[in-house]
């Protein structure tokens, strides 16, 4: 504003000058035609006179040859001394200009000097001044507005600037005391302010967004807690009761070992629920790295059949391998392994006796797709969507007398995940079901 200031002061008092000058260049010019001549002297006729506004102070003066007076009008305003070096220049032939300050108040007036031709010869010398007061009034008064103008604009903008940008942050300020009302138990507020889609609109709606996924995740990993609770209390009241009776009375020892056989099996139960738990929550922190190797899928698809046969021959169920192509695939041996036991596992399961299970590969397009099918129970359409997440059962009191407790399909499926792959259910009730795992092949 300053700079700005300056720049039009400035600019405006050069202009104003560069006007007065003119004005009285014009004013001798025109003022010259109007000499008259008594005895070859020139002097000027008592009603030529500068056009000039009424108040501004001004006059003319006639020299002669001599440099004489012949005519004044100074006197009017106060005398001014004549100039005579400048008088003397102009009677060489050049006009000049100059300032001079008159009177006791020490007026600037601007002054012109001209000469004055007869017949192609200098004759005399023209004298015309003009007050640059009103200039000098002029850029008194531009001063004075600027001086009480600039504050007031800058007050007014530093206040509308605080209005406007306290009201644009203002959302800022709701999103700080809502993200300092937060804690793990209570995000289930939001902002939901109405912003358009600016920056603070986005940061509003973000905000928003991470608050739900948050909420989301405390409440899974809440229930998966709960749930683990329950699933470790069942087993514990079961070993309790068990006992409890056998402790109520002396008992036989074939009763004694009986009781120790049904906890034995309640904890083992519980080791493989502690295992599946610590897996899930250890694939949840981002705890489990992969061990990348190159697989064969026939290797490990018949190690796995070795593995389950016994417990297939001992429920009269058939196996069948469904040899595809050899191929392999880069993955986590291990994981892959548990994978394909948690598949077959439920196969048999799900399976009643006298029925068939198979398992079978392709290769195409870069990929491997491995099938486990039997033709057990099958799965309703409506339950087929959840079974793969935690603690999912479809029939709660059959999966538990078998042992299962829901996590085996959760732990597959994070497994395949992890080798960016997919897993699906293709099932009927009553027909059987097909697991489909789609994993990228190892070139
Ligand atoms: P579980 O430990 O109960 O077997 P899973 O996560 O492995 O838990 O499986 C979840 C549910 O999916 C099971 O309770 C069962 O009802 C259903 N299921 C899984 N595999 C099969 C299958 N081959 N045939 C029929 N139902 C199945």
């Amino acid at each position: 504003l300053a700079a700005f200031g300056a720049g039009v002061y400035l600019l405006m008092r050069h202009s104003l000058y560069e006007n007065l000058e003119e004005s009285i260049e014009n004013s001798g010019a025109a003022l010259v035609e109007t000499i008259q001549y008594a005895d070859g002297r020139p002097y000027l006729a008592e009603q030529a006179r500068v056009s000039v506004p009424e108040e501004t102070e001004h006059f003319s003066r006639v020299f002669d040859r001599s440099g004489k007076v012949t005519s004044d009008s100074t006197t009017a305003i106060g005398s001014i001394p004549p100039n005579t070096a400048a008088v003397a220049r102009t009677l060489a032939g050049d006009a000049v200009s100059y300032k001079i300050e008159s009177g006791p108040e020490k007026e600037l007036m601007l002054v012109r000097t001209l000469p004055i031709l007869r017949e192609g010869r200098i004759v005399g010398v023209l004298e015309v001044g003009q007050s640059a007061d009103e200039v000098d009034e002029t850029l008194a008064t531009l001063l004075l507005i600027m001086g009480v103008a600039y504050p007031v604009t800058l007050l007014l903008a530093s206040f509308g600037g605080m209005f406007l940008a306290g009201r644009a942050l203002a959302p800022v300020d709701e999103i700080t005391s809502l993200a300092r009302r937060m804690s793990a138990e209570g995000l289930a507020q939001r902002l939901d302010l109405s912003l358009p889609d600016d920056e603070l609109g986005r940061l509003a709606r973000t905000f928003d967004e991470m608050i739900a996924r948050l909420d989301e995740a405390f409440q899974r990993q809440r229930q998966f807690a709960a749930d683990a609770s329950h699933e470790l209390r069942t087993p514990l009241t079961i070993i309790k009761g068990q006992i409890d009776v056998s402790l109520q009375m002396k008992r036989e020892p074939e009763t004694y070992r009986e009781v120790l056989q049904g906890v034995n099996e309640e904890v083992d139960r519980l080791i493989r629920l502690a295992g599946n738990l610590l897996t899930l929550t250890r694939a949840d922190s981002g705890q489990i790295s992969l061990a990348l190797e190159t697989v064969d899928v026939g290797d490990i698809v018949t190690g796995v059949l070795d593995q389950i046969r016994p417990a297939a021959e001992a429920k009269r169920i058939t196996l069948h391998l469904r040899d595809g192509p050899a191929t392999s695939i880069q993955a986590d041996e291990d994981l892959l392994l548990q994978l394909l036991l948690n598949l077959l596992d439920n196969a048999i399961r799900y399976t009643p006796s006298g029925g068939w299970l198979s398992v079978g590969w392709t290769a195409a397009d870069g990929q491997v797709t491995l099938r486990v099918a039997d033709n057990g129970v099958g799965i309703h359409e409506e339950h087929q969507q959840y079974i793969f997440d935690r603690f999912y059962r479809v029939d709660k009191a059959r999966s538990r007398a078998d042992g299962g407790v829901g996590l085996g399909l959760a732990i597959s499926r994070w497994i395949v995940e992890a080798h960016d792959g997919l897993i699906r259910v293709d099932s009927a009730p009553g027909e059987g079901s097909t697991f489909t795992v789609v994993l990228p092949s190892a070139h």
